[in-house]
C-alpha cells in the first residue's frame, strides 16, 4: 500500500502540473464556492436511487456523509504539493476503506462521482468572468481529479474486499471444521493400524517388499496429499516428511537382518522413536489448526481478531435488517500491568484466563466473546440494547470483583474490570460502534475504574466523565449525569 501510495500522489501531482494555475484555481474556486450545495444535489440524487438509499437511508449516515462530502470537495481540489498529494491519496485510501466495510457496490460510488462531475461541469460553464479556455481545462482537471480519486478508492476497496473474503471463507472453514476432531481420531488409528501391520509383516519374517511401508499407508498417503498442502509451512510439517522417509528406510534395514541380531533391534527401536515423534507432531499440527481454523485465542479459548469484522459485519447487517439491537462491551482488566508485576507472568495468565472463563459464561449461545489483546476482551451480545448491555455488563464487573482468582503459588489476587458499553445506532460501520465502546471504557478508567459507562450513541461519544461525575461504582450512561 505504501508503494502504491508514492506512486499515486506523484501521478496526481503529474497530472496537476499539466493544468495551468488559472485552470486548477477556478476548479478549486466553484468547488469551494458551492460545497454544500454540490453535496446535497449528490445526496439528493443518490436517495433518489433505491438501490442506493439502503446504504444512506439512515440519518446520522446522512448527516454526516454530507459533512465528510464537503470536506472531500474542499481538499482533492485544494492539493498544491507533493505532501498534499499523499495526504489526499491516504484519504481516497481512507475512504475507499470504508467504503468496503459497508460493502457500498463500487457502481454507486463510480455512479456518484459521474453525476458531481457533471455539475461541477455546469457550474464551471455558468461562471460570469471566466475565459472559455479556462472553464475547459477546468471541467478537464475536474474529470481527472475525480477519476484518480475514484481509483485509488477502488483500489482500497478491492484490497479490502479480499481481505475481507478470505476471513469469510476461513468463517466458513470454522464452520466445516467440526470434523477436525473426528479426522484426528481416524489418522490417530490409522498410525496405529500402520504399526500393528508391521510388526506382524516383521515378526511373520515377511521380506521387505511385502512390508507395509508407512508412506503407502492410510496415515502416509493422507498426510503426504492432504495434510502436507493444509499445514504448510509449519516445521512440524517438514519435520514430519523427513520422518516418514527415515521410517521406510529403516523398515527395509530392519528386514534386511535376522531377527534377534543387533542391527534389527536397533532398526526398530528407530522405527518406534519416529513413529512416536509423527504421532506427536500431528497432534501438535491438530491443535495449531484448531486454533487457527477456529480463531480461539490459545490462552482463552475466546474468538481473537481473525473474525472479527466479519463477525461484526454480519450481525450489524441483521440488527440493520430486521431493527434488532445489538451491543457489545469493552472490557479491560484494571492495573493487570501491576498484577503481572507482583505474581510474574503466568500469574497474569491465570487471571486472564478466569477473566474469561466468567466473560463466556455471561454470554448466551448467539452472543460472541472475543480477545481483542492483552487483558482486553469484546462480547458482542445480540438482541440486547445499550441499557441492557449496561446491566449485563455491570453483572459482570461485580462478579469479577468478588471473585477473587487462586493463583499456583497459593496466593489471591482481586481482579477489577472497567467496561465500555455501546448500543448499535444503526450505522452501518461496526468500527463506530467499536469506538464508541472504546471511548466509554476510556470515560470508566478516567472515573476511576472498576465501573461501566454507557455510551450514548455511537456517533455521539463521550469525551471522558470526570471522576466526580462518577456516582462510586454505579454503571454510568456518559454524558447523562
Ligand atoms: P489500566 O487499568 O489502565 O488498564 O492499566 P493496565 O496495567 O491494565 O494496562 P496496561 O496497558 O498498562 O498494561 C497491560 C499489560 O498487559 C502489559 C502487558 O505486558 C500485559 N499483557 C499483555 N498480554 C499479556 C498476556 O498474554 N499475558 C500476560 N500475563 N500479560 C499480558
Ligand atoms: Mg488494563
Ligand atoms: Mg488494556
Amino acid at each position: 500500500m505504501k508503494h502504491s501510495t508514492e506512486v499515486m500522489a506523484l501521478d496526481w501531482a503529474h497530472t496537476h502540473s499539466r493544468y495551468s494555475a488559472e485552470q486548477c484555481q477556478l476548479a478549486q474556486d466553484v468547488s469551494a464556492r458551492h460545497t454544500a450545495a454540490l453535496a446535497d444535489d449528490f445526496y439528493d440524487c443518490m436517495l433518489a436511487d433505491q438501490g442506493a438509499a439502503f446504504f444512506l437511508s439512515h440519518e446520522l449516515v446522512q448527516t454526516r456523509l454530507r459533512h465528510a462530502m464537503q470536506e472531500w470537495l474542499l481538499t482533492v481540489f485544494d492539493a498544491r504539493h507533493l505532501a498534499q498529494f499523499q495526504a489526499a491519496v491516504a484519504y481516497q485510501y481512507r475512504i475507499g476503506e470504508v467504503h468496503a466495510r459497508i460493502e457500498i457496490p463500487v457502481h454507486f460510488i463510480i455512479r456518484g462521482m459521474r453525476l458531481l462531475t457533471r455539475r461541477m461541469h455546469e457550474l464551471l460553464h455558468a461562471e460570469p468572468d471566466a475565459l472559455p479556455h479556462a472553464v475547459l481545462g477546468a471541467c478537464r482537471y475536474i474529470s481527472e481529479v475525480t477519476l484518480i480519486s475514484v481509483e485509488i478508492m477502488c483500489h482500497a476497496y478491492e484490497t479490502s474486499h479480499d481481505r475481507k473474503s478470505r476471513a469469510e471463507e476461513g468463517y466458513r472453514l470454522l464452520a466445516l471444521s467440526q470434523n477436525i476432531g473426528a479426522e484426528k481420531e481416524r489418522q490417530r488409528a490409522a498410525l496405529l493400524d500402520w504399526e500393528n501391520q508391521l510388526m506382524f509383516g516383521l515378526s511373520a519374517n515377511l521380506p521387505w517388499q511385502q512390508l507395509p511401508r508407512i508412506r503407502k499407508s492410510e496415515f502416509g498417503l493422507w498426510f503426504t496429499h492432504k495434510a502436507s498442502h493444509a499445514f504448510e509451512g509449519a516445521s512440524e510439517t517438514r519435520s514430519i516428511l523427513l520422518q516418514l522417509a527415515q521410517v521406510d528406510s529403516l523398515i527395509q534395514t530392519a528386514s534386511h537382518h535376522p531377527p534377534g541380531s543387533a542391527q534389527r533391534a536397533q532398526a526398530l527401536q528407530g522405527i518406534r522413536d519416529a513413529t512416536q515423534a509423527v504421532a506427536y507432531l500431528v497432534e501438535c499440527l491438530f491443535e495449531q489448526a484448531g486454533n487457527l481454523e477456529s480463531g480461539r485465542d490459545t490462552l482463552t479459548r475466546l474468538l481473537n481478531r481473525k473474525y472479527l469484522q466479519v463477525v461484526m459485519n454480519k450481525e450489524i447487517a441483521y440488527a440493520r435488517k430486521i431493527g434488532a439491537p445489538l451491543s457489545v462491551l469493552l472490557a479491560d482488566i484494571d492495573h493487570f500491568k501491576l498484577i503481572n508485576d507482583t505474581h510474574g507472568h503466568d500469574g497474569g495468565d491465570v487471571v486472564l484466563q478466569q477473566v474469561a472463563s466468567l466473560i463466556s459464561t455471561y454470554s448466551r449461545g448467539g452472543d460472541y466473546t472475543f480477545r481483542l489483546g492483552g487483558e482486553e476482551f469484546l462480547i458482542v451480545l445480540v438482541d440486547v440494547d445499550g441499557p441492557q448491555a449496561l446491566s449485563v455488563a455491570d453483572a459482570l464487573r461485580r462478579r469479577v470483583q468478588e471473585r477473587p482468582v487462586a493463583l499456583p503459588d497459593g496466593s489471591r489476587v482481586q481482579v477489577t474490570l472497567s467496561v465500555g458499553v455501546s448500543g448499535h445506532s444503526g450505522h452501518p460501520d461496526y468500527q463506530r460502534l467499536l469506538k464508541s465502546a472504546d471511548q466509554a471504557l476510556y470515560a470508566a478508567k478516567a472515573a476511576g475504574r472498576n465501573r461501566c459507562v454507557l455510551a450514548e450513541d455511537d456517533t455521539d461519544m463521550p469525551s471522558g466523565a470526570p471522576a466526580s461525575h462518577a456516582a462510586g461504582h454505579q454503571p454510568v450512561r456518559a454524558g447523562a449525569r
